[in-house]
């Protein structure tokens, strides 16, 4: 599956805005948009200008975008699932992305990153419901149970990982056993709970025109 394989760092001082691309380094001083908050390139600094209604909508699409690792095919296929369900498209959109089975491995703390999360996902280290699923963009439903596979548990990437997943900072749509390395998906995420701010309806407002 191709990939976004672009200086992550950049991407986030192109948006002005952390996406937690690279891990643990986002947490740290070492973040690029703690140390460089403007664009990147010679003019940076003093680029100035004003964003259309059209450029914000854009904007915060990208941002979506690269925040859960997508392309723009996959991004708009989505969209696409997300019109057809009930309710608010962008509140779909958003707990679709937040099911994907490489963004719950990463949630709850399994792996340091998204990225990574694709990879080991692609590299058949979890089994949900007792079947190896290798597809990162697999939709987990609320119940559905996520192991690490046995051959995989003295992966010191996944233990360093899970080290730093603190108590009750979980979100509360996931349940997680440290001990046994298996996870669940209690509840479909309410809009509410899922940790990002993004104006997803503004993605709505571009895509339906
Ligand atoms: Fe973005 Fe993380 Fe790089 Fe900071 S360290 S700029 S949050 S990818």
């Amino acid at each position: 599956m191709a990939r976004d394989l672009g200086a992550q760092c950049k991407i986030c001082r192109r948006e002005g805005e952390k996406l937690f691309l690279k891990g643990e380094r986002c947490l740290s001083t070492k973040c690029a948009v703690e140390r460089k908050n403007y664009p990147p390139g010679q003019h940076g600094k003093n680029r100035r200008f004003k964003v259309s209604e059209y450029g914000l909508q854009l904007r915060e699409k990208q941002k979506i975008k690269r925040h859960y690792g997508l392309l723009e095919r996959q991004f708009h296929g989505v969209y696409e699932k997300a019109i057809r369900m009930r309710g608010i498209t962008g509140e779909n959109m958003m707990q679709l992305l937040e099911r994907r089975l490489d963004n719950v491995v990463y949630r709850m703390g399994l792996c340091s990153s998204r990225s990574a999360a694709r990879q080991m996902v692609n590299h058949r280290h979890f089994i949900v419901n007792n079947r190896i699923v290798d597809i990162p963009s697999y939709i987990l439903k609320p119940g559905d149970i996520i192991k690490v596979r046995e051959k995989s548990k003295k992966l010191n990437t996944i233990h360093d990982s899970i080290k730093r997943v603190r108590e009750g900072r979980l979100a509360p749509y996931l349940s997680l056993d440290k001990a046994k390395l298996e996870g669940e998906l209690l509840s479909i995420p309410e809009r509410r709970d899922i940790p990002v701010s993004f104006k997803e309806q503004l993605v709505v407002e571009l895509y339906s025109k």
